[in-house]
């Protein structure tokens, strides 16, 4: 930003060499005084339109001088910003300038929660100190939150103290959820916790959250709480104070709580990389669920595995993804997870499970507890299990099936092609049918290293200030701490390095940057864990198109890789870049290497336009941004507005049509495979051609279930993508990026001359449902599309299914009963699940569903040590005709294009991005 001024062109042989400079001495306030001292406000200099480079140097905490250039004589304007803070502009008349700056309403609320909190618990005297929150997304005066969250990293509780980055928890929210904070203190043995709800700046409770509490207290906590969020919080502190690994806190954050399979998830993934770790650099794993396990979860994250992207992303390559519905009847349970280890040419199939029946067995005979006998004893297991995979991580999970040689045509029978190939999802029938040879595991892996807390916050540190230097000799720009403009897009936080994950590599950015998620200078992109520790740091100009960036890579034997392009360690990754087809294929080879290119450069030129708070986290959680995770925002909206929940209500989606909208879909509508709300099917092609509207697509079906009635009400969401005008660029990058710049002008409702027509959301087929028919639309078996399904259901009234069902079950003698009761519920009147939605009605039933008896879970008895095999009977006939597994395959699987626009060859110059500031 401080562009040199100082230099004169010494052999300019003009007579007018000397340029006036002028000097603003500039005070800045903030409303929360304890801010002066700890953020650093960034400014912008503007004459009419020009924007103007200057010095700054700091007189003391909250006073600078700037310093430029005063070639235009004229007015100048001056803007001070500073995140959580309502940027203010002046015009420059004297030589001293004050700005006081007000905080945004989400910030004093923020800041005035933690200030409260801090008053009752004291921080400064507690051993640590953990904050678990709902802001962010949810909406606060009808604006995002994510400066609450801002504001409790600003606050200090003694000059210069603030509560660590790490240790404050952001909950996935959706945009219509409450917002909460829990703040809780570690003294010695006491957990004390504070929490405030529903924006609340008065506390509901004050009091215990330990595990080690009576009944008693117990119930006293959950009756204070409204409950949504009081299993997260008890949840996420009693593992934080167990010792789970900042990896699970943080994966437990985005499911919503810990649990048993949020634990499960963990070791089956840690399995996996254990054994059958990627053989090529280009291996990835997909993965084959059965949504209602919370492991799905943990796993999806854990491996960047997401839903969205089994579809195809429309780049020419396929990347990780997620498929599940409801496969049990083929003989599988819940808690089992298969893996696709896709390869140049063949895969490796393995199914892992952690045996839930044994392991809570384990953890009875060695604690006398029984998990399931209340919320206290569910917390006790969670801490148990926290301890065992501490240090072996694996321990958990066991290796039932293990194959190799899967073939192209069969990997996509799995996966479905999206096209002509339904997916089967984890269908032990097809996969044991397909009697593939057992696959060997990796040998020991070399070297093993674990790194410290402190060395993991240190290489955050090192990297940032060697971009910081890289930045001053190579562009003579110097980079200050919380400068607007500065963003540090990372893997840190999802990849591990060695046997350490690197979640406090964030905190070493942190200090030296001030650099935060809810302030968009933060960033971490999903990556799977497998993948190497990075850093982008990319630097915006609102006046310009370019994205001068630094990346920088850690080297296991602890030395830094520094991307180059032309000799320079600083590169371009703006628009002018990515619409040069050599110049992409440079900077992904030189500079951004190991595939980490799309995600910086899609998500920093997204970041470049100042999206929306939740579409940053959707495309951060999805791994790059594309216009094909945009729909997900517009259909997110409609269903907020047109099926908003009431009591008992919690929403169920079945994905029909699967690409990567789907990743903002559940990330924004607070669903997910692991919580049981979020099936994916993957149907063909044609099989979602909209009936309802000319070009659209029937994505899937939403329901809105009420646990209480045990019915819901299912509608078609149908999605037509918006038209936009041809735009001529040179490469795939440019196209996309174009398109969601154009997209992100339609959701803000802002002009744009590509638009010829904007997307449409509708609902059609509304249909009241039973339990039984939610189960076969969530399930895979019997060859079922969901969409069909809906439409050939009768059209009944909500009091006549009830009726109904009513005179079905005084009839039947309860055969057809759903009983809501979760098993946690029973011995504490107020456990957790009584109140969380996700964890109500539904989900809860699986447990009570035969398993298929054909499939032996007997052989999964030894924990990994054992091999697993196939006994021959177990490979029972397979009925090819359901779907021939000889269907045929295109072998040039081409991506599924999202948007129609296509691309045509007129060269336009950069300059058509510049009207979007
Ligand atoms: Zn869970
Ligand atoms: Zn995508």
């Amino acid at each position: 930003m401080a562009g040199n001024v100082c230099a004169e062109e010494v052999n300019n042989t003009n007579v007018d060499t000397v340029t006036p400079v002028k000097s603003v001495n500039v005070e800045v306030n903030y409303e929360y005084t304890g801010d002066n001292a700890k953020v650093m406000p960034d400014f912008y200099i503007y004459s009419g339109e020009d924007k103007i480079e200057y010095n700054k140097e700091l007189i003391n905490s909250n006073s600078y001088v700037l310093t430029f250039n005063d070639t235009f004589s004229k007015e100048y304007n001056i803007t001070a910003m500073t995140a959580g803070y309502v940027s203010q502009s002046q015009i420059i008349l004297s030589d001293s300038i004050i700005f006081n700056l007000k905080a945004s309403d989400a910030y004093k609320l923020g800041y005035d929660v933690t200030a409260d909190a801090d008053k009752i618990l004291d921080f400064k005297t507690a051993d640590d100190i953990l904050v678990i929150t709902s802001a962010g997304v949810p909406k606060y005066n009808s604006r995002t939150s994510e400066d609450a969250v801002e504001a409790i990293y600003n606050y200090q509780y003694k000059y210069g103290q603030s509560i660590p980055y790490n240790n404050v928890l952001m909950l996935r929210q959706t945009a219509v959820d409450n917002i909460d904070f829990a703040f809780i203190v570690k003294r010695g043995n006491e957990l004390k916790a504070v929490i405030y709800e529903k924006a609340s700046k008065t506390p509901v409770y004050v009091g215990t959250i330990s595990e080690n509490m009576t009944r008693v207290q117990w119930n006293n906590y959950f009756n204070s709480l409204s409950g949504e969020n009081a299993w997260a919080f008890a949840s996420l502190t009693n593992a934080w104070v167990a010792g789970a690994s900042n990896i699970i806190l943080q994966e437990a954050a985005f499911h919503g709580h810990v649990c048993e399979g949020t634990l499960g998830g963990y070791s089956i993934v840690q399995a996996l990389l254990k054994y059958y770790s990627p053989v090529g650099a280009s291996d990835y794993y997909d993965i084959l669920g059965v949504p209602g396990g919370s492991d799905d979860d943990a796993v999806i994250y854990f491996l960047d595995a997401t839903p969205g992207k089994i579809g195809d992303v429309g780049i020419n390559m396929r990347l990780n993804g997620y498929i599940g519905f409801n496969t049990t009847s083929t003989g599988v349970s819940e808690n089992m997870i298969g893996f696709i280890r896709w390869g140049a040419s063949s895969g490796t199939l393995i199914i892992m499970e952690y045996n839930k029946s044994k392991i809570t067995a384990l953890f009875e005979k060695e604690t006398g507890i029984n998990p399931k006998s209340g919320s206290l004893e569910e917390l006790k297991y969670n801490t148990w299990w926290v301890k065992n995979i501490k240090n072996n991580p694996e321990k958990m999970a066991d290796i039932i099936y293990e194959f190799d040689n899967l073939t192209r045509a069969q990997y996509f029978e799995l996966i479905g092609d999206g096209k002509t190939v339904e997916a089967r999802g984890l269908d032990l029938d097809y996969i044991l049918y397909l009697n593939l040879p057992k696959a060997t595991r990796n040998s020991a892996s070399g070297l093993d290293i674990s790194l410290s807390d402190k060395q993991i916050e240190q290489i955050g540190v090192d990297a940032t200030n060697l971009a910081i230097s890289i930045f001053k000799n190579q562009k003579g720009i110097d980079i200050t701490k919380d400068m607007v403009d500065l963003s540090v897009l990372t893997s840190a936080g999802y990849v591990y390095l060695g046997s350490s994950d690197t979640v406090l590599a964030r905190n070493g950015i942190n200090k030296v940057l001030g650099a935060t998620l809810t302030s968009a200078t933060l960033l971490p992109i999903h990556t799977p864990a497998y993948k190497p520790l990075w850093f982008a740091y990319v630097l915006r100009s609102p006046d310009s198109d370019i994205l001068d960036t630094v990346f920088i890579k850690y080297n296991p034997d602890g030395t830094f890789f520094v991307g180059e392009f032309n000799g320079s360690n600083v590169a371009d990754v703006g628009i002018n870049s990515i619409n040069n087809s050599a110049t992409v294929k440079a900077l992904s080879s030189k500079f951004a290497i190991d595939e980490s290119f799309f995600g910086v450069q899609s998500i920093g030129n997204v970041w470049m336009s100042h999206p929306e708070f939740d579409q940053l986290l959707s495309f951060l959680f999805h791994s790059h941004a594309c216009p094909g995770v945009q729909p997900g925002f517009f259909i997110t909206d409609f269903i907020q507005e047109n099926f908003p929940l009431g009591e008992n209500e919690s929403y169920k989606y079945i994905g029909s049509s699967i690409y990567c909208k789907d990743d903002s879909l559940i990330y924004l509508l607070g669903i997910s495979p692991g919580m049981g709300d979020y099936f994916l099917q993957k149907l063909p092609g044609n099989e979602t051609d909209s009936t309802y509207a000319d070009g659209a697509k029937d994505e899937g079906v939403l329901i809105v279930w009420d646990s209480n009635l045990n019915i819901g009400r299912a509608v078609i969401i149908t999605y037509t993508s918006a038209k936009l005008k041809k735009v001529a660029v040179n490469t795939q990058d440019a196209n996309r990026h174009v398109q969601i710049q154009t997209y992100l002008d339609i959701y803000a409702k802002k002009d744009n001359s590509l638009v010829i027509s904007k997307p449409t959301v509708e609902s059609n087929e509304e249909k009241w449902i039973t339990y039984e028919q939610y189960l076969e639309l969530t399930s895979g078996s019997k060859d079922l599309n969901a969409l069909s399904y809906l439409k050939g259901l009768p059209s009944v009234s909500k009091e006549d299914l009830l009726n109904s069902m009513k005179n079905n079950s005084e009839s039947n003698s309860n055969s057809n009963t759903n009983t809501n009761s979760n098993s946690d519920s029973n011995a504490n009147e107020n456990s957790h699940s009584s109140a969380n939605v996700n964890n109500v009605g539904v989900s809860s039933n699986y447990n009570n569903m035969p398993q298929s008896s054909s499939y032996d879970v007997g052989n999964s008895n030894d924990v990994l040590g054992s091999d697993s095999e196939v006994s021959e009977d177990e490979g029972k006939s397979y009925e090819v005709s359901k779907k021939s597994p000889a269907k045929s395959i295109n072998p040039d699987y081409m991506p599924y294009v999202v948007i129609v626009i296509l691309i045509v060859g007129i060269l336009v110059g950069a300059g058509y991005m510049k009207h979007r500031k």
